[in-house]
């Protein structure tokens, strides 16, 4: 375990997942602040639990995207029914399959070079209330090491927990268990992604099959929480495996909890930035969470050297709320939406599902738009529209 430097910090980032990471690519824009990037683990040294999909669109507007992240660009998405019926769906924008690892390695790396303390291998274990008119706050190390922040940006993913004695988010509301293999001996096109809806498959969630190089893949299934009691996710996706691809060999086995929406409630204090899978910035009916967290993370940035330049309590107020608005406007507000069409979408039946299939495979695929997907399965599915209410 190392420790840090220095006993006081103008910024410390927790955490160096895409938040905490593009988080910092912010604030190092500022000249002669001091700032901490710490982690309990060096995040790249083992590979990452994700399943590592993005919109190109969402990633580009992110963060500056470098060409040796990209494993594969994705065009297409093949939607499959429950009754097997597939539907599929290319793009405008497309989608690229990520080496997060790589990515994080090397935005590190440069802001280590960009004169951030990076240490890694240490959890922080505490961070105290503000600790007098500055608001800084102390943050505890083990062995009781404490050092002082002026601001902090919580970006330690969904389960940390910092701060809950406050009135800031804390505790996801709807956290949903995601368990996937990578495997080899496969055969998909390379350059589309698989969706598989239906009870029978991943109650209240979905499963996804995403190339990962030459005949290999990474399979998963997403749980909905409410069928967490009556499903062992291990079971569900053996199924799965066997019954789509028995030919498979698994190399490896990665489980998770997705934070999809957390209860109503402030994602910053003076002083303090929840960014990322810790603000519950995921998409809850994709699950997509790494440009989403990249995005938050240069707002908890930028809004970090605002608050830096003010100790007055009201304008520290202000500054809270431009983050959450800015990120409202930005997605959030699109999110509070997805998440109660999801939990309508949990009434709707599989038949629905494979109506809608059924006639929307009949459209051939280079005159297949979003619109056309809408018309033709809304009209005729009341069920759906219903659930998807919440969007109009
Ligand atoms: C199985 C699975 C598959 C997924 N697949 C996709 C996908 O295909 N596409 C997509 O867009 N999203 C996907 N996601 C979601 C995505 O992984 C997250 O949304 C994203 O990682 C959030 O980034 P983050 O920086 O907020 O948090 P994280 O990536 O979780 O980073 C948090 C960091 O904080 C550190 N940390 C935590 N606690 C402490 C502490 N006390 N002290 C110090 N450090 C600490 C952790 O070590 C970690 O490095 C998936 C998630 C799961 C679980």
């Amino acid at each position: 375990m190392s420790l840090p430097s220095q006993d006081s910090y103008d910024i410390v980032i927790i955490g160096a997942g895409p938040a905490g990471l593009s988080a910092g690519l912010h604030v190092v824009r500022e000249k002669g602040i001091s700032v901490l990037l710490i982690d309990k683990t060096e995040p790249w040294k083992n590979p990452v639990p994700c399943a590592e999909g993005v919109g190109k669109l969402g990633f580009e507007e992110a963060v500056p995207v470098k060409k040796e992240w990209i494993r594969q660009e994705i065009l297409k998405a093949r939607f499959h029914a429950p009754d097997s019926n597939t539907v599929a769906y290319v793009d405008n924008f497309g989608g690229y399959i990520i080496d997060r690892a790589r990515m994080q390695s090397d935005i590190a790396t440069e802001l280590s070079e960009k004169g951030v303390e990076c240490v890694f291998g240490t959890r922080v274990t505490r961070i105290s209330e503000p600790q007098n008119c500055t608001f800084s706050r102390v943050i505890t190390l083990p062995d009781n090491k404490k050092i002082t922040a002026r601001v902090i940006i919580d970006a330690s993913g969904p389960t940390s927990c910092f701060c809950k004695t406050e009135k800031i988010t804390w505790k996801p509301e709807d956290l949903e268990p995601a368990l996937f293999v990578h495997v080899e001996n496969i055969s998909i096109e390379p350059n589309t992604i698989h969706i598989y809806a239906g009870s029978q498959v991943a109650p209240g969630g979905y499963a996804w099959v995403f190339p990962r190089g030459e005949n290999a893949a990474n399979i998963g299934i997403v749980l909905g929480k409410k069928s967490r009691g009556t499903h062992t996710l291990s079971d569900l996706l053996s199924n799965f495996l066997s019954t789509q691809y028995p030919d498979v060999h698994v190399i490896r086995r990665f489980a998770g909890p997705i934070p999809c929406n957390f209860k109503k409630g402030a994602i910053s204090l003076p002083g303090l930035l929840k960014t990322g899978d810790a603000a519950s910035t995921i998409n809850p009916i994709s699950r997509a969470g790494i440009s989403e967290a990249l995005l938050s993370g240069g707002l908890a940035g930028d809004h970090a050297l605002k608050m830096l330049k003010t100790s007055n309590l009201r304008n520290l107020k202000k500054i809270c709320k431009s983050y959450e608005h800015e990120w409202n406007i930005r997605r959030g507000n699109r999110h509070n939406k997805l998440a109660r069409v999801k939990n309508s979408m949990l009434s709707v039946p599989d038949e629905d599902y494979n109506h809608g299939a059924a006639l929307l495979s009949k459209i051939p695929l280079e005159k297949m738009t979003m619109s056309k997907i809408f018309k033709a399965s809304l009209g005729r599915f009341p069920r759906l529209v219903w659930a998807l209410r919440h969007l109009m």
